[in-house]
């Protein structure tokens, strides 16, 4: 059959199947599955949901219960199903997660977080974009996909998995260490897109937080040489390594919206609660944003030497921490096939024509590239994860759930 008249197929059972894909995203976004973390009751419900389902249309689920002794329950679910395809070596996974951030101030809402509402085509509720949406959305483009009985060129699955919201330790790279995902697999993440969905995202950068604690002596204000002020070491210091970091590593890259790495103070801790004394402790954070081209332990290399100066010069003793350091996979080629069958599902189904992006924030996709598995991020979405009246439109959950299902017929 040719491509065209199998994307219609997909497309108008996709359509036909519209008020029950709305209707089950509805029911799913009922159970809270804020992480545990967070000081919510995990995804254990929600996931229990969603195997009932997988099982009651017909499909074998794998099941992963990660032991966390702190989430209700003692364990963290990811859950799976495929269909097999004609070279069962390989997979084209799509994967979601569960797990949602909490609903915030309550004022903020204009609905009940977690009693869905529908209104202008939209639908209200936590985690309705991030990731419900596009769980869903893949969810029913494999069950489309079943029920059309097409011929797969390799096996296409879900997972949906846990723990994304806070650090994947219980979801994506516990799956990775049990050898769940391999090289030869194709990968999409649709946890981040774009409004026309437009937008495929192929690379990340690194990322480096920064703590840097300098300690001084402190003493009154009105005799300063008795001390030394930690808080003009601190700026001092401060300001030469925002020079020296952005000055150095300057390499463009066209792929990112922001083309270049950025190194950002952010975060001052409060030092002294009054005016006249002088600091006698000084903390400050940078965050710091790399392309892939670049080494965040040259980076780190850099600031450590620069540290040793000024402990010199100021005979102040100066910390360095790392608060989090999440280096950046290799960028996956555009011309890798996840990349190749995106764009084309992408532009033949969605009617837009793709282009492929850089992110500077990360996403569980750089996780997969880390070990060497291309992946791609896509999704249509207006990007309001974590906001209130967070929401997902309908005609995006549709049209995706048709992307998702033509990715593997465009082979
Ligand atoms: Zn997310």
């Amino acid at each position: 059959m040719p491509p065209e008249e199998l994307i219609g197929r997909v497309a108008s059972s996709v359509e036909s199947d519209a008020q029950a894909i709305q209707d089950f995203f509805v029911r799913m976004l009922k159970i809270n599955a804020v992480n545990p973390r967070m000081g919510g009751p995990g995804e254990r419900e929600r996931a229990d949901f969603l195997e009932g389902f997988l099982k009651d249309n017909g499909l074998e689920v794998t099941r992963v219960d990660v032991k966390d002794s702190e989430a209700p329950g003692g364990s963290r679910p990811s859950i799976s199903a495929k269909l097999n395809g004609k070279d069962g070596r390989r997979n084209l996974w799509y994967v979601s997660h569960m797990d949602t951030v909490p609903e915030g101030s309550r004022d903020l809402w204009k609905t009940d977080p977690f009693e869905p509402t529908i209104k202008e085509g939209k639908i209200f509720a936590r985690g309705a974009e991030d990731n419900g949406q596009s769980l869903v959305s893949s969810l029913f483009a494999l069950l489309t996909l079943k029920k059309l009985d097409l011929h797969l060129p390799f096996n296409v699955g879900v997972w949906f998995v846990a723990d994304e919201e806070f650090a994947s330790n219980f979801g994506i790279k516990e799956l990775l260490k049990r050898r769940l995902f391999r090289p030869s697999d194709l990968v999409v993440v649709p946890d981040s897109g774009s409004p026309r969905g437009t937008d495929i995202e192929i690379a990340e950068k690194g990322l480096l937080w920064m703590k840097v604690t300098t300690r001084g002596k402190q003493v009154h204000a009105s005799l300063p040489k008795k001390g030394l002020n930690a808080h003009r070491v601190g700026m001092r210091l401060a300001l030469a390594l925002d020079e020296q970091l952005n000055g150095t590593y300057r390499n463009r890259n066209k792929l990112f919206d922001y083309p270049v790495s950025s190194f950002e103070p952010t975060k001052k801790e409060a030092n002294v609660g009054n005016v006249n004394t002088v600091p006698g402790l000084d903390v400050f954070y940078f965050d710091c944003r790399v392309l892939p081209t670049y080494s965040l332990d040259d980076v780190e290399g850099d600031v450590r030497k620069t540290i040793k100066q000024f402990e010199k010069k100021y005979h102040a003793s100066i910390k360095f921490e790392e608060v989090e350091k999440e280096p950046a996979g290799p960028a996956t080629k555009k011309d890798s096939e996840v990349a190749v069958l995106l764009e084309r599902a992408v532009s033949r189904v969605a009617g837009v024509k793709p282009r492929f992006v850089g992110i500077g924030g990360q996403t569980v996709g750089n996780l997969f590239r880390k070990e060497g598995i291309p992946t791609a991020v896509w999704s249509t979405v207006d990007d309001v994860p974590h906001e209130p009246n967070e929401y997902s439109k309908i005609a995006n959950l549709i049209n995706d759930t048709k992307v998702f299902a033509a990715v593997p017929l465009l082979y």
